[in-house]
C-alpha cells in the first residue's frame, strides 16, 4: 500500500506553471509543496520548469542572451584580475 493522498504526479506537473506564477490557492500550494518534497521526479521537473521559465523570461527581455552572458563573464574576469592584482 502506498501512502498517497496527495495530488498525484500528473496533477502536480499540470499545476507547476500556475504554482510558479502564484496563481494557486493556499491549499493547492501546500499540497504541491508537500508533494515536491516527497517526490524527486516531480522536483526535478519543477527545477527544470523554473530554469526554463527563467530562460524564456530572460530571452524575452534581452535581445541577445549569449551577449549578456559574455558580458557577465567579462565582468567576472575583470573582478578576478582586480582581486589578483
Ligand atoms: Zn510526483
Amino acid at each position: 500500500m502506498s501512502s498517497c493522498n496527495e495530488p498525484d504526479c500528473s496533477k502536480v506537473l499540470d499545476q507547476v506553471y500556475e504554482f510558479l506564477d502564484g496563481e494557486l490557492g493556499e491549499v493547492e500550494l501546500a499540497q504541491i509543496r508537500v508533494h515536491l518534497e516527497d517526490c524527486s521526479p516531480c522536483l526535478r521537473q519543477y527545477d527544470l520548469d523554473i530554469a526554463l521559465k527563467a530562460l524564456v523570461r530572460r530571452s524575452c527581455q534581452e535581445t541577445a542572451p549569449a551577449d549578456l552572458r559574455d558580458r557577465i563573464m567579462i565582468k567576472i574576469t575583470e573582478a578576478r584580475i582586480e582581486l589578483n592584482g
